[in-house]
């Protein structure tokens, strides 16, 4: 999607700060942290919302889950992170682009 702000850093028109990549995912850091590892985990393909996806995404969804703890080790979070999809206006989500949150670190803050 040519106005997507994550298709863009996809493809390299806005400036990131890559942690990891693959054939399926791209992973880099937040640009306002809310801890002292926050990172974003992406498709490379478009999916707005988890809610846009069906049994067609199974395997990227899976993949992308299965990536969170090796990505979270190798960012030196030993202890566990915390990972949060936000979906829709109502889940607080801002990029309509598919994301998966990774935080970590000792400014985790609470979550209620
Ligand atoms: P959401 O609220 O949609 O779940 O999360 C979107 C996240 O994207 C926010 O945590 C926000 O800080 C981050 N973000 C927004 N614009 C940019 C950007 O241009 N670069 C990076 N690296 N992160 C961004
Ligand atoms: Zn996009």
């Amino acid at each position: 999607m040519s106005d997507c702000l994550f298709c863009k850093i996809l493809n390299g028109d806005i400036p990131s700060t890559k942690v990891f990549e693959d054939e399926k995912i791209y992973v880099f850091k937040d640009i306002h942290p809310k801890a002292d590892v926050h990172l974003l985990v992406i498709p490379r393909v478009h999916i707005a919302r988890l809610d846009e996806t069906g049994p067609e995404h199974a395997d990227l969804l899976a993949h992308m889950m299965l990536s969170l703890p090796q990505i979270a080790k190798a960012q030196g979070l030993d202890d566990g992170f915390r990972s949060i999809i936000n979906t829709g206006p109502g889940g607080g989500q801002e990029v309509d682009h598919l994301h998966i949150h990774i935080l970590g670190g000792s400014s985790l803050p609470g979550f209620k």
